[in-house]
């Protein structure tokens, strides 16, 4: 019998169990994780969850019945720390070795650590995981202070989904704008003003030197020498993959474990999926390494593809989606190199979508509660479309006449 080990137990892990039973995977499926729990959602953690919309039960993502169904064992609260390739076998903190033919490494991102003095005070926390948020929302009370670091899409979340709570909110950003990493001027800018018209005080280009303890709490030190004081601060910089395991075994890793595109590792029997690994990306001609559930999901369906007999390149387009306050982001594709930009509707109205273009080519668009303009756009951009950029501008141009056309 075949036995498949994942080690990881977040989305791409689940994604993985569910497509090799629809495989009629007929192996053993062991699932090491080690956080002490089932696969769980992590975009609510920052959103719904956060706000205590939503309580943990909805969090996870498949029920226990759908795992015992599937005669998954189950190694929750377990870390792996060593693959034996030789042997073909991963050995676990406690010594337990686990035999494997088939390995899938699913062992996501860690957050990057603040190198500020005094960020180990017990104020200040990271959100990765629903202990994380737990410890955060135990720590912030209406009219508390919370000092965000990073006003990435994880910092801006936060800080929409606590302002609701009436915490007073400060964000500090090293950079010009907001979001700068991943989208446009455009973007960053009526971001901004959301969160300021909501009470949010962003500080950019605003350098944090150092945390220090303070009589009844903790206090920031900025560059300028200004003290914030706050009762929690939720550092949000980006995250690192988690690829320490695969460099160890030998297997090359740059930026996540190296992957092609059937997600198989430079080992044959070793499969990299979701934030942990950087996969080739046929419509944008580069490796990538991408941090969101769409790509966790479709890799893991690869993979399990790809064990069962069955080998389909993944070459999906890169989506993505943020909810603060009442604004649904969808962002499809990647924005880097463009080198013109369409904005079709207006900003004051709260919908409206940003058009990226390369030498006339559709690279990426960001759809603010527009469903319409992102989902033909997702069509849009796989297919490398040149769209007709004043009727892309216009409003009154149906989207569908871009796709039939
Ligand atoms: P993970 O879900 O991180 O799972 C990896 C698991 O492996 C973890 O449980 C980890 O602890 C475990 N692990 C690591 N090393 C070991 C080891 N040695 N042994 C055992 N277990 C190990 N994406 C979106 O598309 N939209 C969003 O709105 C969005 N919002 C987000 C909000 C937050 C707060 C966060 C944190 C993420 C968000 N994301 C969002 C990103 C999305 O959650 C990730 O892309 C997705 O979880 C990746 O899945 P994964 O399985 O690759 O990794």
């Amino acid at each position: 019998m075949t036995s498949v080990v994942i080690i990881g137990a977040g989305h791409a892990a689940a994604e993985a169990v569910s497509s090799l039973k629809k495989h009629d995977f007929a192996g053993e499926i062991v699932l090491i994780g080690d956080e002490d729990i089932l696969p769980y959602q992590r975009p609510p953690l920052s959103k719904k969850y956060f706000t205590g919309e939503i309580g943990a039960d909805h969090l996870f993502i498949k029920g226990p019945a759908t795992y015992e169904a599937a005669g998954v064992i189950q190694k929750l609260g377990r870390t792996a720390v060593s693959i034996e390739r030789d042997n073909k076998q991963v050995v676990l903190e406690d010594g337990e070795r686990v035999a494997y033919d088939k390995l899938i490494l699913a062992i996501g991102t860690r957050p990057r650590p603040l190198p500020v003095e005094g960020s180990d005070l017990p104020q200040i926390h990271y959100l990765r995981t629903k202990q994380d948020v737990d410890q955060i929302r135990a720590a912030i009370k209406p009219d508390s202070d919370l000092l965000i670091v990073g006003a990435g899409y994880i910092g801006l979340e936060v800080a929409a989904s606590a302002i609701k709570q009436g915490v007073r909110v400060v964000v500090l950003e090293a950079m010009d704008r907001v979001l700068q990493r991943v989208t446009s001027p455009a973007i960053s800018d009526f971001y901004e003003k959301i969160h300021q018209q909501a009470g949010v005080n962003i500080r950019l280009e605003t350098a944090l030197v150092k945390f220090e303890a303070t009589v009844d709490g903790a206090q920031a030190v900025l560059a300028n020498g200004e003290t914030l004081a706050f009762d929690c601060a939720v550092v949000g910089i980006g995250v690192l993959p988690n690829s320490e395991l695969a460099a160890e075994a030998g297997l090359p890793c740059d930026n996540g474990i190296v992957v092609d595109e059937f997600t198989m590792t430079a080992d044959p029997d070793i499969y990299a999926i979701g934030d942990c690994c950087n996969h080739p990306s046929f419509i944008y001609n580069r490796r990538l390494r991408l941090e969101s559930v769409p790509n966790a999901m479709g890799q893991a369906k690869t993979a399990a593809a790809s064990i069962c007999g069955d080998d389909i390149a993944y070459d999906e387009v890169p989506w993505f989606w943020s909810d603060q306050y009442d604004i649904k982001l969808q962002t499809v594709g990647l924005c880097q190199g463009y080198d013109q930009m369409i904005v079709r509707g207006q900003p004051a109205d709260r919908k409206f979508a940003v058009f990226y273009l390369r030498e006339g080519r559709l690279i990426a668009v960001d759809a603010i509660n527009s469903p319409a303009e992102f989902m033909i756009s997702k069509k849009l951009v796989a297919a490398g479309a040149t769209p007709d950029t004043q009727a892309l501008a216009d409003p009154q141009v149906s989207m569908k006449s871009f796709v039939s056309n």
